[in-house]
């Protein structure tokens, strides 16, 4: 209401970029960031005449240069821009390439703001068809604060099963309503573990939680990732299993996903 009050301030495109899609979630540690990743290979394994890009604006606890297998300071172009760092194709960019991924990072909330400025506006992406966001976990101020400065084409919503995520779920699609972006819909994750062993499935977090609050919500369930080792093992090694291993089924869960947005 605060904010309302005071006016929405004027949203300003990222030069280059045509359509913005976020990825967020109501909580850290659902794979937000893992999802995002995936997605945004996906929609360059869909259609490679595409340009995609990867802005990892989770200023807490950046992971895509884990990832995504990367390192190293940006360099600037001559209009004092950041280039982003490549791999797999794709340009990104962190903040983890501008701090040192020892330090711990204590941002006080104006900080916060200043790096996020940054992130959106001191970036040389060149063309882009797609910037994929990888937003910070939750729904307060910075979350708020990337929707009011950037249009944003559609909102992805990351959950698992839990009663608890799914209930953050909730919070965050309501905030995207709130300040007009779509919610394109959620993806609900580590919803089924197989084993390796006896290929018995188990429901870990819940079985349909995040298909009921789709319905709930009125908006389209984009996909099911099972909670799966080779997700967590080729995440860990940054090479995205929709880079590593395209054929499997996780990967086709990944790509089914950036079809569907
Ligand atoms: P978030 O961005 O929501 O904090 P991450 O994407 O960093 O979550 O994922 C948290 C951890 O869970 C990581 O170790 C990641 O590799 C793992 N993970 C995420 N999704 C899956 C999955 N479907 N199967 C197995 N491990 C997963």
């Amino acid at each position: 209401k605060a904010h309302m009050a005071r006016g929405l301030p004027k949203q300003k495109p990222i030069a280059g970029v045509k359509e913005v899609i976020v990825v967020a979630s109501g909580k850290g540690g659902v794979g937000k960031s893992t999802t995002a990743v995936n997605l945004a290979l996906g929609l360059m394994a869909n259609d490679q005449s595409k340009r995609v890009g990867l802005l990892d604006a989770d200023v807490y606890g950046p992971s895509v240069p884990k990832l995504m297998n990367l390192k190293g300071n940006p360099e600037l172009t001559d209009n004092n821009l950041m280039r982003p760092l490549m791999n797999f194709g794709m340009p990104c960019m962190s903040m983890g390439f501008l701090v040192e991924d020892t330090a711990p990072i204590v941002w006080r909330g104006l900080m916060v703001m200043s790096a996020i400025e940054k992130l959106l506006r001191q970036v040389d992406w060149g063309l882009l068809d797609y910037l994929v966001v990888d937003m910070p976990p939750g729904t307060g101020d910075v979350q708020l604060s990337i929707t009011q400065n950037i249009p944003i084409a559609g909102a992805v919503i990351v959950s698992t099963p839990q009663d608890i995520a799914l209930l953050d779920a909730r919070r965050g699609a309501e905030m995207f309503r709130k300040v007009n972006v779509p919610v394109l819909g959620l993806v609900q994750n580590m919803s089924v573990f197989q084993c390796p062993q006896c290929n018995h499935q188990t429901h870990i977090f819940g079985s349909d939680g995040a298909r009921e609050l789709a319905r709930t919500l009125e908006v389209e369930l984009l996909g099911d990732i099972p909670l799966h080792l080779n997700i967590r093992e080729t995440s860990d090694k940054g090479q995205p299993v929709v880079v590593s291993s395209p054929d499997s089924p996780e990967a086709e869960a990944y790509r089914r996903i950036a079809s569907a947005v």
